[in-house]
């Protein structure tokens, strides 16, 4: 017997449709490429999304076409991405951080159609073009503008796309919630980047669960500014459960430095914020050095990589703002788990308390989350074990874009390359990326564990622990390390740093020092440039 109630889609068109319909005047508020502001609202963004799909139909995209992205967090990426999927398109965000060739293999293994981009990036689209052939539509992310139409022949307007669009488009009525909405690709640390088509049905559950209080604890009365970039992982799927539940949004576009933060979240009386540990450690020097204080912020997201406890604790004590931490992949949506206490921890001593909300927290209803061990038998959530974290969900990628087909699971669950304990409750804690993990007289040592006690260090900004080669031990770890300006810190200083914070065994051997440490394209510390600098550096 089948239950008789409305057979609807869980459609990516049925949220911006909503927030228009409820919200119409709640605010987005863009940041220009050109730094200027522009205010619009759900009212319009759902209006102009409808022409611009319209228009891209007409233009002969077939359904599931795929419409890249190279954009800022902006208005006119937040309608792209409501205007191509409610037309049964795919939206496509590229990373424009990427090199020329890994964007040429992109465009090309997701034989985009069209490709929208920001004033910033017409040189790297430019130099790309003809790599790319089949694309037949380069579109601007801005009003006509006769002196660039004049320069560049190959370039078409947004604005003119959009005026070409129907205002009275109704998005198809045949697209259904598991027809593909969105595509974006891993970082591709190792090997080619990897397509992760997902569907209308993915996004809108993971955006549902998104918004619950345990997990971004996104409503109405909220205005988010989601820092992490809308080609990384859609913006942690924050543009679509913002607009689910109404809030007000502040799309930064390219100003990422700390003042430029700062100043947004106070002039925008921002409430909560999402975002990648660098950027954090940016804001807070900014926020030191000039005594600004974040009177309107109650909350900000922390993930991509692991969030150090005084990342925590600053947040908290200085500015009274809650850290969610939060751990995730590209494959899963991306949310896997976000730290929120249970009501049986609330009476817990303060030092307790902080002590559970320094890990990635607990999975939300929708993900699973277990450990395994190299021959895929499952081990214990004591909180002790550590394992290969694997994870299955409505949100959790079957197979990649194009590729061999039942080429990416074990018995059903998804493999996250992460090393992980997990407790009974649910709480995890990442100790390291598989291939990160040094294994030191076979034992393990986390460089998770040991970079947040290095930037623990007053006069220490970033860290990050390799595995070097070591005769005696296979491999011993190693800390480069970033000064604060003016600091004296010496190799001996930092070690001492550990002594009574780790067992004497995990100590690192060794600490270079370093102007800076290099960035991937999503603001991580590309690890693999590290090792191959200086894994030989203890051999003699
Ligand atoms: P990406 O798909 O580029 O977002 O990368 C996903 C990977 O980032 C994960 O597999 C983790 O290794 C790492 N990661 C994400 N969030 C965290 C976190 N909170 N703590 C530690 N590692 C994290």
């Amino acid at each position: 017997m089948l239950g008789q109630m409305m057979d609807q889609e869980l459609l990516i068109s049925n949220i911006i449709d909503h927030s228009a319909r409820y919200h119409g005047d709640t605010e987005i508020v863009s940041v220009n490429t050109d730094g200027t502001k522009t205010r619009t609202n759900y009212a319009k963004v759902q209006a102009r999304a409808k022409r611009l799909g319209s228009a891209l139909l007409k233009r002969g995209m077939q359904r599931s076409d795929r419409i890249a992205t190279i954009a800022w967090n902006n208005y006119r990426h937040l309608e792209l991405y409501y205007g191509i999927s409610g037309a049964g398109l795919v939206c496509h965000t590229v990373n424009p951080r990427l090199f020329p060739e890994q964007l040429i293999y992109i465009l090309s293994h997701a034989e985009d159609k069209v490709v929208f981009f920001d004033a910033t990036f017409i040189q790297l689209v430019d130099g790309v073009r003809a790599h790319v052939p089949d694309i037949k539509h380069w579109v601007l992310m801005e009003a006509r503008n006769e002196e660039l139409a004049n320069q560049h022949d190959w370039i078409e307007f947004y604005e003119d796309l959009i005026n070409e669009g129907d205002s009275e488009f109704n998005w198809p009525a045949d697209i259904k919630e598991r027809d593909a909405s969105s595509l974006c690709y891993t970082s591709g640390t190792t090997g080619n980047p990897k397509g992760v088509l997902y569907s209308h049905r993915s996004t809108m559950l993971h955006a549902m669960m998104s918004a619950t209080p345990d997990v971004m604890n996104f409503s109405a009365r909220d205005c988010l500014l989601p820092v992490v970039p809308m080609f990384h992982v859609n913006a942690w799927g924050s543009p679509y459960a913002a607009a689910l539940v109404g809030a007000k949004m502040v799309m930064p576009g390219p100003g990422l430095d700390g003042k430029s933060l700062a100043t947004l979240f106070n002039d925008e009386k921002v409430t909560i914020a999402a975002g990648v540990p660098t950027i954090w450690a940016g804001l807070i020097q900014y926020l030191e050095a000039n005594n600004v204080k974040l009177p309107h912020m109650q909350r900000t997201v922390i993930g991509g990589s692991a969030c150090p406890p005084v990342m925590i604790d600053k947040f908290k004590d200085d500015y009274g703002v809650e850290v969610l931490h939060a751990w995730g992949m590209t494959e899963m949506s991306p949310l896997g788990s976000v730290n929120n206490l249970k009501n049986k921890q609330l009476d817990l001593p303060e030092d307790e308390k902080r002590t559970i909300r320094l890990n990635q927290g607990r999975p939300p209803f929708g993900m699973e989350l277990a450990i395994f061990d190299n021959d895929l038998n499952q081990l214990p959530n004591d909180g002790e074990t550590q394992g290969n974290l694997h994870c299955r969900g409505p949100w959790v990628l079957d197979e990649y874009f194009l590729a061999e087909k039942g080429s990416t699971l074990n018995q059903g669950w998804f493999d996250t390359g992460d090393v992980a304990t997990l407790d009974s409750d649910g709480f995890m804690t990442i100790r390291d990326r598989s291939k990160d993990i040094i294994k030191s007289g076979g034992e393990w040592i986390s460089t998770v564990e040991l970079e947040n006690i290095a930037v623990g260090h007053p006069e220490i900004t970033s860290a990050a622990v390799i595995a070097a080669k070591h005769e005696k031990w296979d491999e011993r770890p190693i800390v480069l390390a970033v000064k604060s300006e003016g600091s004296n810190i010496s190799e001996t200083d930092l070690l001492t740093y550990y002594d009574d914070k780790i067992a004497k065994w995990q100590i690192p051997d060794k600490v270079v020092f370093v102007d800076q440490l290099p960035l991937g394209a999503t603001g991580k510390i590309l690890k693999k440039e590290l090792r191959s600098e200086y894994e030989n550096i203890l051999l003699g």
